[in-house]
């Protein structure tokens, strides 16, 4: 039994420029795209969660 740390996977909103991406948010409030460890195409790496 190991330990399940509190992962949402859920839709990100990037806060740059508005482009939709899997995310996972974390317990703690940091959120990060799933597949792309850079971020959006865009540039950015911050992501919203819009129903938040
Ligand atoms: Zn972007």
């Amino acid at each position: 039994m190991s330990r399940q740390p509190s992962v949402t996977k859920t839709l990100g909103v990037c806060t740059a420029c508005g482009a939709y991406h899997a995310v996972r948010k974390f317990e703690d409030g940091s959120v990060y795209a799933i597949g792309s460890p850079q971020g959006c195409h865009c540039g950015a790496s911050e992501f919203t969660i819009p129903d938040a």
